[in-house]
Order: C-alpha cells, then structure tokens, then sequence
C-alpha cells in the first residue's frame, strides 16, 4: 500500500449497515468536500452502489440529521418518486427532533 493510499484510509471514518427498502446500505464517515468551496457537504449517497456518505468533520447532532437526509433520499429513490432538497430537509429536521437520527444511528451502529 502507498503512502498516499494509507492516508486516505485514516481519513475515512468507521462503516455502518443499514436495509433501506430491502437493499443493504453501507454507511461510511468520511471527509467530504462540496465541489462549491464556498458550501459545505454534509451528506451523499450513490444510489446504484447502496452507499451513503456523511461528512465525519461535522458536529454528531449534524451527522444523525444527514443520515436521515440520506436515508430518505434513498426510500424516494427507491421508489422512483421525485423529489426535492426542501421537501427531504423538512421531513429529515423534523424526524431527527423525534429522535429519528438517533435511533437510525444505533440501528447502523449494531450492523456493522
Ligand atoms: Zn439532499
């Protein structure tokens, strides 16, 4: 393994499972950047791969919001239903105040 290849491993943050529609999700902590310097990127999920991404260099409370956020992205997708940003920010902030994001985090958690 090279050097270069080595660091990139450190940066990645621990994996996590998670079934979303009958498809097994991998969760994946990592530094992530937005391809506009001037936004942050919480989250991303490549829909063909199962795999979802959440950004590990923002606060946890943020990170269990993100989960939610891509977690419904992937239930939209899954059923072909489309979808927009301020109708999945709505529903993910409203579920993470009932405690959603924590529950969803303990479940990947145990999964992986
Ligand atoms: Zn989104």
């Amino acid at each position: 393994m090279d050097k270069k290849k080595n660091k990139e491993t450190l940066r990645e943050g621990r994996k996590m499972k998670l079934n979303i529609g009958g498809h097994e999700y991998t969760i994946q902590e990592r530094t992530l950047k937005a391809s506009d310097s001037t936004k942050e990127l919480y989250g991303s999920h490549l829909v063909k791969d199962n795999m979802i991404f959440i950004n590990k260099d923002i606060a946890q409370s943020r990170r269990r919001e993100t989960l939610i956020h891509e977690v419904l992205h992937a239930v939209f997708y899954n059923r072909g239903i489309e979808h927009d940003e301020p109708l999945i920010e709505t529903l993910s902030n409203g579920l993470h105040q009932l405690g959603i994001g924590d529950y969803l985090w303990k479940k990947a958690r145990k999964k992986s």
